[in-house]
């Protein structure tokens, strides 16, 4: 792309960390965006507490959390922030519904730690799930409940409704009346595919590399070398305009 995007959509964990943790180049890529007058929308799999904490401490005007599942902007006046929950009230009523059923079934099953302060989707520690040794009975009765569930490294993740990552950045482009063929998104992993899929300018980090042969979708672009990894990738990307 020859200009600089409208709008920066990015991951957060893996994208915009440095080894696993915030990093002071956050500073650096948030002032590049906006000298540009550009801004950073990050698109994240972690709970809404963490869009209150980004709004309130940086110059964000934009959040989405829950892996799609939540979009929140900030708001001037009486209220913060304005939470938008994109899947409706019947799926979010089902998953709560589903999750307490799943917990009194399952004797000895917790939720993640995290999913305390979720709206629109729970975890389960997969290193429970091992011990408990209930994995297929635990999925037939998700998919009885239409549950949908994914796994990551660390949890089995289930959410009602259709949440993606692709369907919350189409939201926000309709909320500022913007192109997606102007914009980009920069991610690392398999939660970023349906990103990388619809954006027509989309950007991989270098360590994008672990889990690049097993992508469906891959972003248009991938940097490379281990100075490009996380957010120094980033850096190294938005730098590239001027
Ligand atoms: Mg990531």
């Amino acid at each position: 792309m020859k200009y600089f995007p409208k709008i920066v959509f990015s991951d957060f964990d893996g994208t915009l960390t440095e080894q696993g943790k915030f990093s002071p180049v956050f500073f650096d890529v948030l002032k590049i965006i906006q000298q540009n007058k550009s801004e950073l929308v990050i698109v994240t799999g972690r709970p809404l507490s963490w869009a209150h904490f980004l709004l309130t401490h940086f110059d964000i005007n934009c959040v989405i959390t829950e892996g799609g599942g939540m979009l929140s902007v900030k708001k001037t006046g009486t209220h913060f922030f304005e939470d938008i929950p994109l899947i409706d009230k019947k799926n979010i009523a089902n998953l709560e519904e589903s999750t307490q059923l799943l917990l009194s079934q399952f004797e000895g099953i917790q939720l993640s730690e995290d999913s305390a302060c979720r709206v629109t989707d729970r975890a389960i520690d997969l290193g429970l799930l091992e011990t408990i040794n209930q994995d297929a009975e635990i999925e037939a009765f998700l998919e009885s409940r239409k549950i949908n569930f994914s796994r990551s490294n660390v949890h089995l993740n289930f959410w009602s409704g259709n949440i993606s990552k692709r369907k919350s950045i189409e939201h926000y482009l309709k909320m500022k009346d913007t192109k997606q063929e102007d914009c980009t998104f920069i991610g690392d992993s398999l939660n970023d595919e349906s990103a990388f899929e619809f954006m027509t300018n989309s950007v991989g980090v270098a360590n994008i590399i672990e889990v690049e042969s097993i992508m469906k979708f891959r972003p248009k672009e991938i940097l490379r070398g281990d100075d490009k990894k996380e957010i120094q990738g980033v850096l190294h990307y938005l730098r590239s305009f001027s």
